[in-house]
């Protein structure tokens, strides 16, 4: 039998999930058939509910639909809970919606493919938008030794750190040295642009992760790399990991293979 799914988002049209579960339901044999829905602010939610009428087995949501899934689930993942955002939606028995936030685990998927060592690791994050609220959850349950979040405009750092006690928010530079782990979770790259970020800070890690993926490396990964960063990765695998994170909720199996996916997406 074959199951449905589908991606809602704004635009939608350029979303690899529906190539990205086609592959994990290669290594597990199952058949589904994946689909891309376009809705608008005041479309989300019927969209939704028509899906689920219909039998859907799943449902992601991408920009900027997050916040809604997060009001439209009847029950909360914890990582969504804290998050306030819901990317993954599961049909309870009991005629529910379940809201997952799987972004978290996709970084940590990502970061354990790479073999970055997160326990006990200074890890400090760039941006304190949607992308950095959603992984800190999943983030600090790998038992960072310390977490600190910048961002361009303070107070929103500041309000990360109130929520997240164990992070702290830095705004001056002078303050963070040691760090093992840079996450660039701002959309900067996606502008050609990049977030401050000292040479000095940087040459001390060992990983420079952008949570932006592209067809080349992004600005952020350049700069990484002449400030001697060790390794630079793209957000492309944190991308494929959300989605195991979402398939193994959805078919109830371990965490699909997420390398040769990876490779598969990944432009020549
Ligand atoms: P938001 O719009 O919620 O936040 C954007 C963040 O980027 C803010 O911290 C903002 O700072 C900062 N920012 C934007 N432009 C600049 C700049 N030029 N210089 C410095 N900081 C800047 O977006 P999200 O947090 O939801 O997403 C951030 C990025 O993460 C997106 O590009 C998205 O593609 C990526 N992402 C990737 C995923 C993946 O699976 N690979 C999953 C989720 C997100 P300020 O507050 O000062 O405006």
């Amino acid at each position: 039998m074959t199951s449905l799914f589908a991606v809602i988002g704004n635009p939608v049209a350029h979303s690899r999930s529906p190539t990205i579960h086609q592959l994990f339901a290669q290594q597990f044999g199952h058949r589904l058939d994946y689909r891309r829905k376009l809705a608008t602010d005041g479309s989300f939610r019927r969209v939704v509910a028509e899906l689920f009428r219909c039998g859907f087995k799943g449902v992601n949501v991408t920009a900027p639909f997050k916040q809604q899934a997060y009001q439209l689930a009847t029950h909360r993942s914890p990582a969504a809970q804290s998050a306030k955002a819901v990317n993954t939606l599961i049909p309870t028995e009991a005629g529910g919606l379940l809201g997952a936030n799987t972004d978290g685990m996709g970084l940590v998927y990502d970061l354990r493919r790479l073999n970055v060592q997160l326990a006990g690791a200074k890890v400090l994050i760039l941006g304190a938008g949607g992308a950095a609220q959603g992984a800190l959850p999943d983030l600090l349950a790998q038992n960072p030794g310390a977490v600190l979040v910048t961002n361009r405009d303070d107070s929103k750092a500041v309000a990360l750190a109130q929520h997240f006690p164990q992070c702290q928010a830095v705004s001056d530079w002078s303050q963070v040295d040691g760090i093992d782990v840079i996450i660039n979770a701002t959309s900067a790259s996606l502008f050609g642009q990049r977030p401050e970020l000292p040479e000095r800070v940087a040459a001390e890690a060992s990983m420079a992760y952008d949570m932006v993926y592209a067809d080349r490396p992004t600005v952020f990964m350049e700069y990484a790399w002449q400030c001697g960063v060790e390794r630079c990765a793209d957000g492309l695998g944190m991308l494929v990991g959300q989605a195991a994170e979402s398939y193994r909720l959805w078919w109830n199996v371990q965490q699909p293979e997420i390398e040769t996916v990876i490779r598969a997406i990944r432009p020549a």
